[in-house]
């Protein structure tokens, strides 16, 4: 069988290399616009769940242990009012519930395991549109050259648009990502946070070089304000919504921000043509499920492709299927990290406090999210 994957980001190559490890097919081919080694996303710090990690390791894909973050704790809680869940690695009898890698560490651990498994990438090979064509798909590209194979993975991005009947449901939540670095005067290794704030969620994530990388939601305008700030002032901002839990904290990069929009692409599949990882939708980064989605995405793919017993459009239709519970079940976990703790007062805090203190003193519900979102 043919394949051509559109996009050599961490899900196309995934989705390359589980095909190939499953022997669905035997003719792979990666479309990637850009030129090879160009850097792109260079400072995201990617948080992976032990269940991507676990796929990935199975694909031969190896980030050393120096640009590793491994992650056994999560705290949960909110500024100025009660309640904690502490998520635990022992809890479900794990070493960690996930680990943090540098976009580039994991994209060149993904680039060595595709070459050594022998996948063919393109770059410089920008695609313009995919089209049907009887039970195949056929690719355009801007250089003008046409390709044709039994099956079209779309793994090109956030921006995809290459088929018309794949429409794109966009909203703009109204906030944006501010993202930085800081260091910690009384770190606490190995454990990650998300803090509900007013306006927006708090997430610290460890980072291979010891740094916390944060992701802090913040409505426009106040995003656009925080831009302005001089190092010092937003320091204060962000010790003061975070807490002393790790001391006093340091900022140690400049701020970026990204803006949050939400993406879902419906339908994901027709005929030979199918869309996995942002291709397929766009989280807020601030529960770290984009990629560990994407991920789920390739490895379900490779699955049911692997099982095929009826035609490419039956078995893309029925994988599409499959995929909705889990896809709507983290945007949701994602969405109710991103608003359902963004505002403040009594009449908020309380039920919160109270559902995170009754998720932390039932260990049995506890073990449950732990499981779920780790495992
Ligand atoms: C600030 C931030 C932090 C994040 N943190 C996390 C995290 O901690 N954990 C997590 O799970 N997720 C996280 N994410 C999400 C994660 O980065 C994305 O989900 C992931 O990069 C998506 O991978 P992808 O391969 O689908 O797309 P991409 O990484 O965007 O790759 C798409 C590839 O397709 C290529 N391409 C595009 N158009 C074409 C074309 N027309 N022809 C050929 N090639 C094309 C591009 O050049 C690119 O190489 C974060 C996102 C942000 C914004």
């Amino acid at each position: 069988m043919k394949t051509l994957i559109v996009g050599a980001g961490p899900v196309g190559l995934a989705a390359a290399l589980a095909l190939k490890a499953r022997g669905v097919s035997d003719d792979i081919t990666v479309l990637e616009a850009a030129a090879q080694n160009a850097v792109s996303f260079g400072d995201r710090n990617i948080a992976l769940s032990s269940a991507s990690w676990r796929f990935l390791t199975k694909l031969g894909v190896a980030v050393g242990a120096s640009e590793r973050a491994p992650i056994r704790q999560v705290e949960i809680t909110q500024r100025g009012a009660f309640g904690l869940i502490c998520l635990d690695a022992s809890d479900v009898s794990a070493v960690e519930l996930g680990a943090a890698s540098p976009y580039p560490a994991l994209k060149t651990a993904l680039d060595n395991a595709t070459h050594a498994a022998g996948i063919q990438i393109v770059y410089g090979a920008k695609v313009s549109s995919v089209q049907h064509v009887a039970q195949h798909a056929e690719v355009h590209l801007v250089s003008g050259e046409q390709m044709r194979a039994d099956c079209v993975v779309l793994a090109d991005g956030a921006g995809s648009d290459l088929v018309a009947e794949f429409k794109r449901i966009e909203r703009d939540s109204g906030q944006i990502a501010v993202i930085t670095r800081v260091s910690a005067s009384k770190p606490r290794p190995s454990v990650a946070f998300e803090r509900f704030t007013d306006g927006g969620a708090l997430a610290l994530i460890p980072r291979a070089d010891k740094d916390w990388t944060v992701i802090w939601a913040r409505p426009r305008a106040d995003a656009e304000r925080m831009l302005q700030l001089d190092a010092a002032s937003l320091g204060d901002e962000i010790n003061t919504a975070f807490g002393n839990t790790m001391g006093e904290l340091t900022l140690t990069a400049k701020l970026t921000s990204y803006p949050l929009v939400w993406r879902f692409v419906e339908p994901r599949a027709s005929g030979a043509i199918v869309a996995l990882g942002n291709a397929a939708q766009g989280l807020h980064p601030v529960a770290a499920q984009g990629l560990n989605l994407g991920l789920a995405d390739a490895q379900q793919f490779a699955a049911v492709m692997a099982k095929k017993a009826s035609s490419t459009a039956a078995t893309l239709a029925s994988f599409a299927r499959q995929r909705g519970i889990d896809r709507v079940a983290r945007i949701g976990f994602t969405g109710l990290l991103a608003y359902g703790f963004d505002r403040g007062g009594w009449l908020f805090d309380v039920p919160r406090g109270l559902g995170l203190t009754a998720v932390q003193m039932l260990p049995p519900l506890r073990r449950e999210l732990t499981r779920r979102l780790a495992l």
